[in-house]
């Protein structure tokens, strides 16, 4: 018989996160102030953020030591299992061998209390009493809900409006964990304000929810400071343990992958998962394809250009040189809401632009028909999130079915779909629209990049 399910034990939670900084071959530029366009000093930063996570973001160190709080709460859920999918092969007649990390153990279900059990960790230890954030599919939020509840500390979700009517069961659940809840676009900000005058309908996205939770945080005079879930670099740096727990499952398992595969919203569980594989090419040799997988809908990295950019649609968070659709640039409703932000974390997008990474996007019906013949061998429901990177895994099988290649593929199972049956719900019953590439939208976005003297 062979293996289906590769564990690690408690004593394998990693104890140090991997800085990819460290071994980059190239230089990402630094980021720049909103208002003067000048690279921003730590004391800027230190506004919504404490310092230890300041310097982690700027860290040259190769390894940084996991704090023994963090690890603690870590066991409650990691090392996650790493999963071949026997019956999905069978069912593709493929001689290819499928794996997937499966991030949907931790307690609310994705990768995220990753970075946010950190991020609360440190919050603490630097006195913070209250974060504020943003969340999209709602995933972000329970996470950082359930990190705050554990240390103590007051939590603010600005959530993308159309997720907040969509997935009502994140709000019961970050409320549970005792965090307060707006739909943003909201009132209570400026910026919020100023959107709804413009569309009173408006569904809100990413960008604008971060603007409304920066707004607050930097006009609390220091009693609130703000929490980022992805795109930032000691984000992705947190997300790392599930990436070298991988290398060892996949050491375990005899094999190693031809290829890994991850979604992008802005690069978080694509990174934790990849980074450490990207280490083994960039100091060993090895010659594993990484493949990032977006929505057509929200093109960041096969359509956006490599430029400096807002991180927020108000144009309050720093200016960072990403691949961008543009800080205006406002998606279609997609499912995948995770998946909806106009940029991507400059690691990830300094990888892709030096050609270290592959990127492929995919549409949404194609998404679901994945995820349903996931869960029909599988047994397990992936978020729609997730469903993007199993499309790509599905194609790679399939195209080692043509070729004949016994090609391993491993991809990252960001996050279950539990609270996502609304979706699933709107496609069971043929109502799920598919979309193409929306050019003309990011073509009228890309005006508005900031004027950045030697920016490209
Ligand atoms: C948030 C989320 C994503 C997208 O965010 P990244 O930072 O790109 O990882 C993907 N999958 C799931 C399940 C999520 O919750």
């Amino acid at each position: 018989m062979e293996t289906t399910k590769f564990l690690l034990g408690e004593k394998d939670v990693p104890k140090a996160w991997y800085n990819i900084q460290a071994d980059l071959p190239f230089k990402i530029p630094p980021p720049l102030h909103p208002v003067t366009l000048e690279p921003i000093t730590p004391e800027f930063l230190s506004v919504l953020f404490p310092m230890s996570l300041i310097m982690q973001e700027v860290s040259p160190e190769r390894y940084i030591e996991i704090p023994e709080p963090v690890r603690y709460i870590y066991e409650l859920w990691r090392p996650t299992p790493m999963i071949r999918a026997r019956r999905l092969e069978l069912a593709l007649d493929t001689p290819a061998h499928i794996y997937f990390k499966y991030e949907g153990a931790s307690p609310v279900g994705s990768h995220k209390p990753n970075t946010a059990v950190a991020q609360a960790y440190y919050n603490k230890e630097a006195g913070t009493k209250a974060l504020t954030t943003e969340t999209g599919a709602g995933q972000w939020g329970s996470a950082l809900a359930m990190a705050c509840h554990f240390f103590g500390i007051d939590l603010e979700v600005y959530m993308v409006k159309v997720s907040f009517q969509q997935k009502p069961y994140r709000r019961v659940m970050m409320e549970n964990f005792g965090a307060k809840v707006f739909a943003s676009p909201t009132d209570r900000t400026d910026c919020g304000r100023a959107l709804l005058a413009k569309d009173p309908q408006s569904g809100g996205s990413l960008g604008v929810a971060i603007s409304e939770a920066v707004e607050v945080a930097a006009k609390s005079g220091g009693l609130k400071k703000y929490s980022l879930g992805s795109v930032l670099n000691h984000v992705l740096m947190h997300q790392t343990v599930v990436g070298e727990e991988s290398l060892k499952q996949m050491e375990m398992a005899g094999e190693y992958p031809d290829v890994v595969i991850g979604c992008v919203g802005g690069g978080s569980n694509f990174a934790g998962f990849s980074f450490p594989f990207i280490r083994e090419n960039l100091t060993k040799g090895k010659k594993t394809r990484v493949v990032a997988v977006e929505p057509m809908a929200c093109p960041t990295m096969t359509k956006g250009l490599y430029a400096y950019d807002y991180g927020d649609m108000a144009m309050m968070a720093p200016v960072v040189k990403m691949e961008t659709l543009g800080h205006g640039f406002i998606p279609p409703s997609i499912h995948a809401g995770g998946l909806r932000y106009h940029g991507m974390a400059p690691l990830v997008s300094g990888l892709h632009a030096n050609k270290y990474i592959e990127a492929v996007a995919v549409k949404q019906l194609p998404t679901f028909e994945a995820a349903k013949l996931f869960l029909s061998t599988e047994g397990m429901l992936p978020a729609p999130e997730t469903a993007h990177a199993i499309r790509v895994a599905i194609d790679e099988a399939l195209e080692a079915k043509k070729t004949g290649q016994k090609k391993v593929i491993a991809f990252n199972f960001s996050g279950h779909g539990f609270l996502d049956l609304g979706s699933y719900d709107v496609f069971n019953h043929g109502g799920l629209e598919d979309y193409e590439y929306p050019l003309e939208a990011i073509a009228e976005a890309e005006k508005d990049l900031p004027k950045v003297k030697n920016g490209s």
